[in-house]
């Protein structure tokens, strides 16, 4: 048989190299960012169209390149940055494999314009989908600009596998935010679709921190320094009670490079224990500097995951760094033992930032109160009794939700609809008893048995329907706050929130203003309570960052999920009779009562029959 072996062409072995280095446009970015870092340039532009699909520009004023490197720069394996293997070990730059550029050629258009200090003038390459087109010689500034367009133009599959602009430029946005927190000493700018969007100074690193993330980031900052032989830290954590329920803003840079590790992040976490309330995750933004002989960080193609030698001794360094910090500035739990316990937050309030909750109180017994319809504003405050069990049901019905829920009515209302959404086998029994486990679930009996309901997901069924309602008919009632209510957002968090604007307004929020880094609201969602309008919209953006909507169908349906989880009752929290009925009858009234928002089982029936077999 003949031999059938061949050597790839070189513009194919590209195309699949590219597979690994290019995912998308948020990794052209990375590269050709990270070049211009390792060239030295002190100023750097970055100019996206329709999210970097169109166009992904990188001006830097480094040191260019000659006529002959400009050309070997797309050759694969072409690197000015290693020279033996052994430099792997001693790597003072961002790249090294050399695969950057003969990967972004082979899928895109290219254009490279770049001269040396000394030279009169520069060099310009076209280059597409790795065929030169033309190389000439041009007038241009000191230093290399690289634009890159139509990424994937000649692998339709990949480009199709793109997701939406706002997820790519959200992706675009995030790479530039990690060189730009690792570089301070560098200015950069990101031009989006013509119009600036950030512009940062050489500065420091808090500042350059204060400038990505808005200026109410200053006042969280806690420094962390520590010199040991094997490792520095610099850098800071943000106070625990500015904690979100977010991964948001966590960064790690080991030797000037963003890396992940779940590992050093967990040491982070555990400095902060019993400082934060559960669910909330610390920010950080940490330099680690280490000998580059401890690490490996040729283990990823995109090299954020990095190896190192003694892990165990950086954990343990980095736990008591932090705690060390969070200790020295006095950001300690107040243990008060002599507090009154009916003061104490109620569980509706404890994952609240600390800072709204002081004002709330206030408001709520100002001489104004009066004019409130029903005492709204102070639900949350009295959450175990029962006259504000209504305030679990936001936005239920259209008409009548300012007033108080009369029970009967909706006894009546779910009656009927459990009849259709529930087999007779199951029917709830019209007996009033239910009981509460551990505060945790609520068990009723039912013909054929007993039910088990867990009372966190059933609620956030109930809510989830209620919203999803709202959104749909546009018709969410809203309550008017005494005082408008200004929450302080970073620029990307306010473009969140102004890509669901709308949707917030359906459910009932009113927004008199939404700028840079403000926004204002004068209207809320019925018995959403004013205190908890921050925490809601908070974990809206750090759900909308997670899942990152494709569709507006996904972001309607991502609204109603995470409002529904903010706002639904958790486990730990005691119910009183009539409030575990009602949270039943509710819940059977749901169109898809076994299931939560997400698709986690809410209830469980046990028949007379398995009962029996487990006393056989
Ligand atoms: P690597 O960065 O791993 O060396 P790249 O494909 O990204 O590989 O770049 C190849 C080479 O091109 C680099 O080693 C560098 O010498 C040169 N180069 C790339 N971008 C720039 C730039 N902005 N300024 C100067 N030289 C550059
Ligand atoms: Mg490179």
């Amino acid at each position: 048989m003949a031999d059938i072996i061949q050597l790839l062409p070189d513009h194919v072995a590209n195309q699949i190299a590219a597979g690994e280095v290019v995912q998308r446009p948020a990794s052209v970015v990375k590269e050709l960012l990270e070049n211009a870092i390792d060239a030295n340039a002190t100023v750097i532009k970055l100019i996206i169209k329709d999210a970097g699909k169109t166009l992904v520009q990188v001006i830097d004023n480094g040191k260019g390149m000659s006529t002959t490197d400009a050309r070997l720069s797309f050759e694969r394996h072409a690197t000015s940055k290693i020279r033996t293997a052994d430099d792997l070990f001693h790597l003072h730059t961002k790249g090294f494999r050399g695969e950057a550029l003969a990967s972004i050629a082979a899928i895109a258009h290219v254009e490279l314009k770049t001269k040396q200090e000394q030279d009169e003038v520069g060099n310009s390459i076209v280059i597409e989908g790795s065929s030169i087109v033309s190389q000439e010689v041009v007038v241009t500034p000191k230093g290399t600009s690289i634009s890159v367009k139509n990424l994937f133009f000649n692998i339709p599959a990949r480009r199709n596998f793109l997701k939406s602009n706002a997820v790519e430029q959200r992706h675009v946005i995030d790479e530039f935010h990690r060189v730009a927190l690792a570089h301070p000493n560098i200015s950069f700018a990101l031009y989006n679709n013509g119009s600036e969007t950030f512009n940062l100074p050489i500065s420091n690193y808090r500042q350059r921190i204060v400038n990505i993330f808005g200026n109410k980031t200053n006042e969280k900052l806690v420094p962390v320094e520590e010199v040991t032989e094997v490792l520095k830290i610099s850098g800071f954590v943000g106070k625990p009670e500015y904690a979100k329920k977010t991964r948001g803003e966590q960064y790690f840079f080991v030797n000037d490079r963003f890396i992940k590790s779940p590992y050093l992040n967990h040491a982070i976490a555990s400095a902060f224990d019993g400082l934060l309330k559960s669910g909330n995750h610390p920010s950080y933004f940490l330099n680690l500097t280490v000998d580059p002989q401890t690490i490996d960080i040729n283990i990823h193609p995109t090299k954020t995951e990095v190896k190192f030698d003694d892990e165990h001794t950086l954990y343990a360094l980095l736990r008591s760094a932090v705690k060390h910090s969070l200790g020295q500035f006095n950001i300690a739990p107040v243990l008060d033992f002599e507090r009154d316990a009916s003061l104490d937050t109620p569980y509706h309030f404890n994952n609240k930032e600390s800072s709204t909750p002081v004002i709330e109180v206030d408001r709520s017994f100002n001489p104004f109160k009066e004019s409130y319809a029903s005492g709204k504003q102070t639900t949350a405050f009295k959450k175990e009794t029962p006259s504000n069990w209504d305030s679990l049901y936001v936005g239920l019905e259209s008409k009548g939700t300012k007033t108080d829920l009369d029970f009967s009515e909706v006894h009546f209302e779910s009656e009927e609809t459990t009849i259709s959404a529930f087999n007779d086998e199951n029917k709830i029994e019209q007996t009033k008893t239910t009981y509460q486990i551990h505060n945790k679930y609520i068990v009723s009996t039912i013909k054929s048995g007993m039910l088990v309901i867990d009372q966190h997901r059933a609620h956030q069924r109930i809510l989830y329907e209620d919203f999803l309602k709202n959104l749909t008919i546009k018709e969410g009632v809203s309550q008017q706050l005494l005082f408008p209510l200004e929450l302080h957002f970073s620029s990307q968090e306010i473009q969140i929130i102004s890509q669901l604007k709308e949707d917030l307004e359906h459910t009932g929020f009113v927004f008199s203003s939404v700028t840079n880094e403000i926004v204002e609201i004068t209207g809320v969602p019925v018995s959403v309570p004013e205190s908890e309008v921050s925490i809601i919209l908070e974990q809206l953006i750090g759900d909308v960052e997670n899942e990152v909507p494709d569709t507006h169908f996904s972001a309607t349906d991502l609204l109603a999920k995470s409002m529904a989880k903010s706002l639904a009752i958790k486990r730990g929290q005691s119910l009183q009779k009539d409030e575990q009925e009602h949270l039943v009858n509710k819940l059977f009234a749901c169109k898809e009562p076994n299931v939560s928002p997400t698709n986690r089982t809410t209830f469980i029936t046990m028949s007379v029959d398995e009962l029996d077999k487990k006393f056989i």
